[in-house]
């Protein structure tokens, strides 16, 4: 299967979990009865979207689906590697300095933010590493990269080599890329919610490739709630976490895009120290004010593995994280925030342990 239709196959099985999410929440008892939620899905930034409306608030439901899509596709259209006139494509294709609008400078910045904050375990310079080693949609490789072809592709990265002003971007160094796979899809939900939100602030849920930001409440006194995937068992849950409004929620994880070269499996996500795809972590669910911090930290957690990601976290303190290390038996570490909201399943609950 190619990474794409892979990473469409997860799509689909992130939105099934959050139907059955949905569908948990619905099963509860209430007072009086809501209409079920309105939704619309669609396919967008190789993978999917999804507006979920309460049915008791959904009469903008369409004035809401259609300028979703249309912000959807503003961002598409300027940072997409997908579009080869992108203005993200035409920095990667030509190194700049090239025209970039306000939008995109102001995902540069808060990627390059990012990057800064997490000691560069979020860094979307990574490209060239995750193009060696077979992830940006190209063959995998037959045989695993050397060192020697690491410390080369190496050279291209780095995110002081990135220079963006009011106007323009462009590299310091021939040949890098850049990848905003770790970031785009939590910033826009942030530009969905911002957009829409004041305008109309009705109870619903932006979901992007699995990663959502919701607002409001799914009733009366019950907050909206996604279930956390188990890792290693596809069509399970490790538990349910309580989303109150306006906060986000992203996962990464080692199921959902990974090849295989030479029989040896290897995830999606690059580790910056190694430049080698990050081994020992299973998936990471970040809970945070903005989908843009909840994207890039389950990313750069990932990378951090449970020894180092509290040292992190702690720098974002309205952040909370559940990490699950790639080990049997299971493990679930949480951090003290992560933890209030969170109901692990009844067979899972001695399983959770504090993040260090
Ligand atoms: P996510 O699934 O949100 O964790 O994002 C992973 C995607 O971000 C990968 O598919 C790559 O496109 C990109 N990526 C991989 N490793 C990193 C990293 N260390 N920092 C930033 N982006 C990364
Ligand atoms: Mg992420």
């Amino acid at each position: 299967m190619s990474t794409r239709s892979r990473a469409i196959v997860s799509g689909l099985l992130l939105m099934l979990l959050a139907l059955a999410t949905l569908r948990m929440t619905r099963r509860q008892p209430l007072l009086s009865p809501l209409p079920p939620p309105v939704e619309y899905t669609w396919p967008v930034m190789g993978t999917f979207a999804t507006v979920t409306i309460r049915g008791d608030h959904a009469d903008p439901a369409t004035f809401i689906h259609q300028q979703t899509l249309r912000i959807l596709d503003d961002i598409n259209s300027r940072m997409s590697v997908y579009r080869p006139d992108s203005e993200i494509s035409r920095l990667n294709r030509t190194g700049g300095p090239v025209p970039i609008s306000t939008p995109t400078r102001t995902l540069l910045h808060l990627a390059r933010e990012y990057t800064q904050r997490t000691d560069g375990a979020f860094d979307p310079t990574l490209m060239p590493l995750i193009h060696l080693w077979g992830f940006s949609g190209a063959q995998p490789p037959a045989t695993i990269p050397t060192d020697a072809m690491i410390s080369v592709a190496r050279q291209l990265t780095g995110i002081d080599k990135l220079q963006v002003d009011a106007a323009t971007a462009r590299f310091l160094a021939p040949g890098m890329t850049i990848d905003l796979g770790g970031i785009a899809k939590g910033f826009a939900l942030d530009q969905c919610f911002d957009t829409i939100i004041p305008e109309y602030p009705v109870d619903m849920i932006f979901n992007i490739g699995g990663g959502i930001r919701c607002h409001g409440m799914a009733a009366k006194n019950r907050p909206w709630r996604i279930g956390v995937r188990h890792p290693f068992i596809h069509d399970r849950i490790l538990g349910v976490l309580d989303i109150e409004s306006g906060m986000a929620v992203a996962t990464s994880g080692n199921y959902e895009r990974f090849v295989n070269i030479k029989g040896q499996r290897f995830a999606h996500i690059i580790s910056p120290l190694t430049g080698r795809p990050v081994e020992g972590m299973a998936g990471t669910t970040v809970l945070s004010p903005t989908g843009a911090e909840s994207d890039t930290l389950s990313t750069a957690l990932f990378v951090l593995g449970i020894e180092n990601a509290g040292a992190v976290l702690e720098r974002f303190p309205e952040s909370h994280a559940l990490l699950v290390p790639d080990r049997q038996p299971l493990e679930i570490y949480v951090s003290p925030g992560f933890r209030r909201g969170f109901s692990p399943e009844p067979e899972y609950a001695e399983r959770i342990r504090p993040l260090p």
